[in-house]
């Protein structure tokens, strides 16, 4: 881990060799548990109260006891973020079963353990956010929405690593997976869209696509730019003959693409992706431009002015 990384463990900060959790932890044994990736610029958290509510609903969906309430977790968010040396990072908040005997069942798991670390994160190289990135459609598929709700962020990504390796394979950056039924379902950690004769369009997560808060606030932002946007059932080939087509997520941010299984795409980066990925930072510097925690010792205050992000 980069020495600037920072840990938070039921409650309490922690340095890293005691940042550890039981190995009887069935988050461990079964991947049993959920998680969010949130990021921070300005040390301000980015729509921290809808990772919070999605979190809180995947615990529901799975019937996990979440120990802490939404103001503590907010607390322990800000707490971390006002240790990390750097103003921009990304949270990994994540709420396990807890120990318990082994075996699925977990009844005997009787105190959930949450996990907050603070890092730096660079998803792709900062060349190929200009540049766009090359997809394969993987062979591994999502799993079908009767399996496991794709709007459960569960802990286990198995099928999702494999797909990612898959593209390492290929030799590219990222991979589609498809559903059961051969439709578009998402990138092995961001939401898809294309762009075809200027409509937006991305997957339902129906089709087998996480409710993406970034993938929402790109909704957003289409309907207020007049930018017709659907969520519809999408092929391969749609997104061989797309005009554009983009990935989204926290950690991603907005990444074009320019190629998908060696067919190169009309635009890269698309008109409405530079539309989009504009407005995006902008909605960035207008919600994170005020801390939502304390400022570091010697920092300015909350009054005095600081750089924008766009
Ligand atoms: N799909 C998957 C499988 C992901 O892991 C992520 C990253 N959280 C996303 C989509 C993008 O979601 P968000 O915009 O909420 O980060």
């Amino acid at each position: 881990m980069p020495d600037s990384t920072c840990f938070w463990i039921n409650g309490r900060l922690l340095p890293e060799r005691e940042a550890v959790i039981p190995v009887t932890d069935h988050g461990l044994l079964y991947g049993d548990g959920v998680f969010e990736g949130i990021r921070f610029y300005h040390r301000t958290p980015f729509r921290l109260s809808a990772h919070l509510q999605r979190l809180a609903d995947s615990c529901k969906a799975i019937r996990l006891a979440l120990p802490y309430t939404r103001t503590q977790l907010t607390e322990a968010v800000d707490e971390i973020i006002t240790i990390f040396p750097e103003e921009d990072g990304y949270l990994r908040l994540m709420v396990t079963r807890g120990s318990g005997p082994m075996g699925l069942n977990p009844a005997g798991c009787k105190q959930a353990n949450v996990i907050l670390i603070a890092t730096r994160l660079e998803m792709v190289h900062p060349e190929l956010r200009n540049e766009g990135i090359r997809l394969i459609i993987a062979s591994t598929r999502r799993l079908p929405a009767d399996g496991l709700d794709p709007r459960i962020k569960s802990l286990n990504y198995l099928n999702h690593i494999l797909a990612r390796m898959e593209a390492t394979q290929a030799g590219v950056e990222e991979a589609v997976l498809l559903n059961g039924q051969g439709r578009v379902a998402e990138g092995s950690a961001e939401n898809i869209f294309i762009v075809q004769g200027g409509h937006l369009a991305t997957p339902r997560p129906a089709d087998g696509a996480l409710a993406g808060i970034t993938r929402g606030l790109i909704l957003e932002l289409a309907a207020k730019l007049n930018i017709p946007a659907r969520e519809v059932p999408l092929t391969p080939y749609d997104l061989y003959t797309a005009d554009e087509c983009f990935m989204s997520g926290t950690g991603a941010e907005l990444i074009p693409v320019r190629e998908v299984d060696g067919r190169p795409l009309r635009h890269c980066p698309g008109p409405v992706f530079s539309t989009l990925a504009s407005a995006f930072r902008k909605q960035v510097a207008e919600e994170c431009k005020t801390r939502a925690c304390k400022p570091r010792e010697g920092e300015p205050k909350e009054s005095e002015p600081k750089e924008s992000l766009s």
